[in-house]
């Protein structure tokens, strides 16, 4: 057992100690650490073989385990406990010291976080990981943020703990400065988010338009898996769709209760879109439509609110009009990605992180809940142009989208026709048909502005800001 760790995890629950194992199996020293004792002790007893630990009770042995500059890892739950942590364990660190925040936290923390321990000439690298428990042993996808300096050290750690894509390429990158971490995590929960909606719209219109069971519909998935739309995501879709409720003998979708919860990454990802002025509707309507799901009392009053019922199609139609729903998905997955790397530019120019997009999609292909054989292309589009405007704007996406567009509509007509809500694909189409029309109604808008408000608008003809003396001729 060595004397000195190269690295410490504080904070053991299931994130923090499968991290602390990840790297002591990549053959790192690791010093464990947590509030409650206990927890470390467990740890130990029960994986101290995999690898070289050092188990500290104090947080002034856990410091003084650490070499130097130290790399401190801490493993809390977000918000106050992280600032808990920092006020315990700063006072006991010296400069070049680097705490690692591996946290969900909000990037606005996370820049605070790093300005005040800037001060110290500590190095604070609020660092997003995906995955969850099975990722962060196995190899998650790691976003920090933080100095180029902090970085440098830290790197090659990350990137032999990190998921590895397809090609080898390790998940992580320095996705930029202070909160750019942070903030891209936030983002790729999104565009989670947003890609888990999609997916239960197609369920629901397999289901009830095409009247297919959870078990032909987890069918259908494998297929698609097979195909553009293979990801994470997809493959578990089926897994769940399969499962059958060991208690009840029924398919295990049909007992869970259809109210989804959310710990607020999603939420976040709206009100900073908001705040930014990036129309990122797909991943708003998924939060939406969880919160919709919630309101029990909302949706029991609303029953008996008068709609057609779905009739499934027959036979010979529902194989025609699944292959429609894998259009419509794409197409709304694609204007979903496009809209939460839209947010993740509007982010780096607002901050000056200098985010390099196609990076980015390269570290989700691997470890992280996003991953998709889609990424790939992604990182290609980026890669050929890196000032790409949009997604949308990319030769190879257009041409995909214009072939799946009549599909797509036509899943809607029939969602609409037969009362199934879609409002993911929706909002994607709607956003798709506003960025592509001549003139949008916003012109009539800002008349009215202008009628009410005096706002003043501006005209197609002439320069200038105008405002129409509203009415002085009646
Ligand atoms: P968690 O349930 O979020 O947090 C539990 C840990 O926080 C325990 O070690 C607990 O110590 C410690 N803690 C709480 N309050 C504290 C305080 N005031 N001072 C010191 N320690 C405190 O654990 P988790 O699920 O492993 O997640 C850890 C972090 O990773 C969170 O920020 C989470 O959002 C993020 N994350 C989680 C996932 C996931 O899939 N779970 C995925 C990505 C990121 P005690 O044992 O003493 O109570």
């Amino acid at each position: 057992m060595s004397t000195s760790a190269q690295i410490g995890v504080t904070g053991l629950a299931v994130m923090g100690r499968n991290l602390a194992r990840n790297f002591a199996r990549n053959g790192y020293s690791v010093a464990v650490h947590n509030r409650t004792p206990s927890k470390t002790r467990a740890l130990i007893d029960e994986f101290g073989h995999e690898g070289d630990f050092i188990a500290t009770e104090t947080a002034a042995d856990f410091v003084a385990a650490l070499e130097r500059p130290r790399r401190l890892v801490i493993m809390v739950k977000a918000g106050d406990p992280t600032d808990a942590v920092i006020q315990e364990f700063a006072p006991l660190l010296e400069p070049g010291d680097m705490i690692i925040d591996g946290g969900n936290a909000h990037f606005a923390d996370t820049r605070r976080r790093e300005r005040e321990l800037r001060e110290q000439d500590i190095h604070f690298v609020g660092t997003g990981i995906s995955g969850g428990e099975e990722g962060a042993l196995h190899g998650p996808s790691i976003m920090p943020g933080g100095s180029g300096q902090s970085y440098a050290s830290l790197g090659p750690m990350l990137e032999k703990i990190a998921a590895k894509a397809a090609d080898a390429t390790p998940c992580v990158t320095h996705v930029g400065p202070d909160g750019a971490g942070h903030f891209v995590k936030m983002v790729h929960n999104g565009i989670e988010y947003a890609d888990m909606q999609l997916i239960a719209e197609a369920y629901q219109l397999l289901r009830d338009v095409a009247g297919y069971s959870p078990a032909q519909i987890a069918e259908i998935f494998r297929t698609w898996n097979t195909g553009r739309l293979d990801s994470y995501l997809i493959e578990i879709t089926a897994e769940v769709l399969s499962h059958i409720d060991a208690a009840t003998g029924k398919p295990f979708v049909d007992v869970v209760q259809d109210q989804a919860e959310q710990k607020g990454t999603g939420r976040w990802t709206v009100q900073i879109a908001l705040e930014l002025g990036v129309p990122v509707s797909g991943i708003a309507e998924a939060v939406f439509a969880r919160s919709l799901s919630g309101h029990t009392a909302l949706r029991e009053a609303s029953r008996g609110l008068a709609g057609p019922t779905a009739k499934p199609l027959g036979e010979s139609e529902s194989a025609a009009f699944a292959d429609q729903v894998e259009q419509a998905l794409y197409a709304s997955k694609i204007v979903s990605y496009t809209q939460g790397f839209h947010e993740i530019a509007a982010g780096s120019a607002e901050y000056d992180w200098n985010i390099d997009l196609g990076a980015i999609a390269s570290i989700w292909r691997g470890g992280c809940i996003i991953r998709a054989a889609f990424l790939d292309r992604i990182r290609a589009a980026y890669d050929a142009r890196p000032d790409l405007p949009s997604l949308l704007s990319d030769e190879t996406f257009a041409q995909e989208i214009a072939a799946a567009q009549e599909d797509w509509r036509a899943v809607l007509v029939a969602a609409t026709n037969q009362g199934v809500p879609t409002p993911g694909f929706a909002a994607a189409l709607a956003y798709y048909d506003a960025l592509r029309a001549e003139r949008l109604p916003a012109a009539l808008t800002q008349g009215q502005r202008d009628y009410f408000g005096a706002h003043t608008y501006r005209r197609t003809d002439r320069e200038g800001s105008f405002h129409t003396l509203w009415g002085a001729d009646r």
